[in-house]
């Protein structure tokens, strides 16, 4: 019996390590499909900076033709200024010099917002630019260093379960199914090694009595309380495990 009370224990600490594989072979597709999420959040942010730079620098560019034209047109105004011969020539050209400098000085206010802005897009657009390299560099080298995780977990369950066909050919059928249906129900672990009386995954101590019964290793006990199956760990035969 203390035999297949080993064969247990070594079965449980493969099937511990095989639980925690399988449970990180299973996290990785989603930790992958995040790892892009905040290059591509900075790409759409520095996509709608680059249009409004654009855009800013566009109506920029319109505004300082059109400004280019009321000048030549303030020039030829004023030139009729001086070279004029009636009052209403004068007038006239006169009021086209006054409206001129009037959408001069519109068109200036509105070209110094438009610089601003173009300046703070520029700013935007360079810090976005470098924050996406950052960001894009790091998650590649995540996703190599997952991708690499993933073929070692892969490679490591084949392994353990290998390893754990072997333990289980040597232990007693009934004996195998009733750890399996334990272990489906108890979060993978249907073995509980019991130290100074206590089972050491529910923390439950034992009654005396069963305590006795327990370090005379003749049998295969369960906890009463958690109902996993028990060993006496601080046992010699336990001690190279
Ligand atoms: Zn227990």
């Amino acid at each position: 019996m203390i035999e297949q009370l080993r064969l247990l224990v070594r079965l449980q600490a493969v099937d511990k390590i095989l639980f925690e594989l399988e449970e990180e072979r299973k996290a990785i597709p989603a930790r992958l499909a995040e790892l892009s999420l905040e290059a591509e959040r900075l790409e759409r942010e520095l996509t709608q900076a680059k249009a409004e730079l654009e855009e800013v620098t566009r109506r920029r560019r319109e505004l300082e033709e059109a400004n280019e034209t009321i000048r030549t047109r303030l020039r030829r105004a004023e030139n009729r200024l001086m070279s004029a011969k009636t009052q209403r020539e004068y007038r006239a050209a006169k009021a086209e010099i006054e409206e001129g400098k009037d959408a001069l000085k519109s068109n200036d206010d509105t070209l110094l917002e438009l610089m601003e802005r173009q300046e703070e897009l520029e700013g935007q657009t360079s810090r976005l630019e470098e924050q996406h390299q950052a960001v894009s560099q790091q998650a590649s080298e995540e996703r190599e260093r997952l991708t690499n995780r993933a073929t070692e977990v892969e490679r490591e369950i084949q392994r353990l379960t290998r390893k754990r066909e072997d333990l289980c050919r040597e232990v007693d059928r009934r004996l195998l199914q009733q750890y399996d249906f334990i272990r489906q129900r108890r979060q993978g672990i249907a073995v509980a090694p019991v130290i100074g009386g206590t089972c050491q995954i529910c923390h439950m101590q034992l009654p005396p009595q069963q305590f006795n019964e327990l370090q005379r290793l003749d049998k295969v006990m369960s906890c009463s309380s958690c109902g996993r199956l028990i060993y006496w760990a601080e046992a010699e035969a336990f001690a190279d495990l």
